[in-house]
């Protein structure tokens, strides 16, 4: 099977909009959380989402932070802003779609999380230490995470227990097995790694191959959408250089 795996949408329609056409042909959709947040189009993106014939999906913090079941004040006063904007914005039947989503799920081979399999809503995976702890809080041979917005892998040697990172510029296409390994598409909405490009893989379970991509989309259309709404500066900003 062909799964486009995405993560952090961060209610950026333009961006979801242009993963899902690059994708290709896909006979399913892996969605790892924090579908709204941050972005201007909250219930357009959860509109898109839903419609999706085959389509998975995970609860993140800021889909939670948005439906009142985490405090805002875990989150910085920019996140907060566009957190309390998006949770007067959505609308019921969105809410209650994103209030039934999970925090964790199995499919195959596969675990999916929006964090870490630890700690699922909040912790991040950035380097091999972290990482190298995670391996022992799920059961599966590979774990899809987000919630960082970087697109990386981390590789766990079975005889040394060692860990290793893998960056995508290594190379964007990786042979899942016969190692463990944790896998993060990076942030469609949102990317953190100094390229503003929408980013996302393409996962195929038959071959075990994972495939990195990034695809360009209308930045400045978003950012207009922002200012209108009275988002913070810093938020509109980090869009165009992938921070
Ligand atoms: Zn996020």
């Amino acid at each position: 099977m062909r799964v486009l795996v995405l993560s952090d949408i961060h209610a950026n329609l333009d961006a979801l909009e242009a993963v899902l056409a690059d994708g290709g042909l896909y006979e399913a959709v892996w969605c790892l959380g924090d579908l709204v947040g941050y972005g201007p189009d909250p219930n357009g993106c959860a509109d898109r989402m839903r419609e999706l014939p085959d389509l998975v999906c995970l609860a993140g913090n800021h889909d939670k932070a948005a439906l009142g079941q985490i405090d805002l004040e875990a989150f910085n006063p920019e996140a907060r802003h566009a957190l309390e904007w998006t949770r007067d914005s959505l609308s019921e039947e969105n809410a209650a779609w994103l209030r039934s989503l999970p925090e964790r799920l199995v499919e195959g081979d596969f675990t999916l999380v929006h964090g870490s399999p630890r700690r699922p809503l909040w912790e991040y995976l950035l380097d091999s230490e972290r990482a190298r702890n995670a391996f022992a809080f799920y059961e599966t041979p590979f774990c899809l995470v987000g919630h960082s917005h970087v697109a990386l892998a981390f590789r766990l040697d079975g005889r040394s227990g060692r860990c290793s990172l893998h960056l995508p510029p290594q190379s964007p296409l990786i042979q899942l097995g016969p190692e463990r390994i944790i896998l993060n598409p990076g942030s469609a909405g949102q990317p953190r790694d100094q390229d503003p490009r929408a980013s996302y893989a393409l996962l195929d379970t038959d071959r075990l191959t994972w495939e990195w991509r990034r695809v360009s989309y209308d930045v400045r259309a978003v950012q207009i959408r922002m200012r209108e709404q009275g988002m913070p500066a810093r938020l509109i900003l980090r869009l165009a250089e992938g921070w």
